[in-house]
């Protein structure tokens, strides 16, 4: 098995970005695609300005963070980048769009590529089903928010995949610095199965009047010990990304449970989203 060296990320949205700029730092070759040119940018600023404040805290020097940048690279097109050894999707979460860019990923790259998704909630099974045999290759390669910080990898294996792609994605996760954990290929795998319907319980209790959301989040950091409330962690994930896994939840395991507090819609619909529209349960904007 030869060493990844290049990675395609497709998105270069919240978690793209923090991939990209995680497997920079681990010295691997990192390409970060999207078709929107402005969430390129986005990103090629994050990107700096994050490894600014590494050499401003010392944790790194001016020359690794000079190096880590120039390991990345930005494009609006995966044909750009068709030599790479590995492959990252977390583009947005929706089945049909998943599909469509793993089909391209086939059609794109070597025959050896892993086609990893970072899905939170999308049976890897299903999405396989967009690249006919090439299926052993792909895998589910969950990341969490945000990237460069969450020690956690939740690898998940569909149907089709070959134990050579769950060794080799082990190995890249551990080389980025993360601690992989298998986890099957059910709704939500474990960590959205367990995080969400309490994110959504948080949402009913504060739609019910039970309490504010900031006695709701101080009542689960003090009480649980979590380093950030529900609700605040909601905004971090984005409120469209909890509504949508609800959604994903519900339509699976076919329970009322899952079903996305009507509170959670209605912010969603109204385009409070969280930390990436400036206000979702709170409001970004004052600070
Ligand atoms: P996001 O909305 O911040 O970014 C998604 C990006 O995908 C956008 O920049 C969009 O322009 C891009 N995109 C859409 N279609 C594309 C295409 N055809 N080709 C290339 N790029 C395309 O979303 P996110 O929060 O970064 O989530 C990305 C994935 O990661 C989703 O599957 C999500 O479920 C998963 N995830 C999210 C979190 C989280 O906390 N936000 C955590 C773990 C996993």
């Amino acid at each position: 098995m030869s060493e990844v060296k290049s990675i395609a990320i497709i998105g270069a949205g919240t978690m793209g970005a923090g991939v990209a700029y995680t497997a920079a730092i681990s010295g691997i070759k990192a390409c970060q695609i999207d078709v929107m040119p402005e969430q390129l940018e986005k990103a090629r600023a994050y990107h700096a300005k994050t490894l600014g404040r590494m050499v401003e805290k010392q944790k790194m020097t001016q020359e690794q963070a000079d190096a880590a940048k120039a390991l990345i690279s930005y494009h609006g097109d995966l044909k750009e980048v068709a030599d790479v050894d590995w492959a990252i999707e977390a583009a947005t979460e929706n089945v049909g769009l998943k599909k469509k860019i793993f089909a391209g990923m086939r059609d794109v790259l070597g025959k050896n590529v892993v086609l990893a998704t970072n899905t939170s909630s999308i049976n890897i099974s299903d999405i396989a089903t967009a690249v006919g045999d090439a299926a052993d290759r792909v895998i589910g390669m969950h990341f969490f928010n945000p990237v460069p910080l969450m020690k956690l990898v939740e690898v998940i294996k569909g149907l089709e995949t070959s134990e050579e792609t769950t060794e080799r994605t082990i190995e890249l996760a551990k080389r980025m610095g993360k601690t992989p954990v298998p986890a099957n290929d059910r709704a939500g795998f474990i960590s959205n199965r367990v995080l969400m319907p309490m994110i959504n319980e948080a949402f009913y209790a504060w739609m019910e009047g039970v309490a504010k959301p900031e006695d709701i989040d101080q009542i689960m950091m003090l009480g649980m010990a979590h380093p950030m409330g529900p609700l605040r962690l909601a905004d971090l994930i984005g409120l469209d990304v909890c509504h949508h896994i609800m959604m994903v939840l519900h339509t699976e395991l076919g329970q009322d449970k899952y079903f996305p507090c009507p509170l959670l819609r209605q912010l969603v619909t109204a385009g409070r989203l969280g930390n990436k529209t400036g206000i979702g349960v709170y409001d970004y904007t004052k600070k």
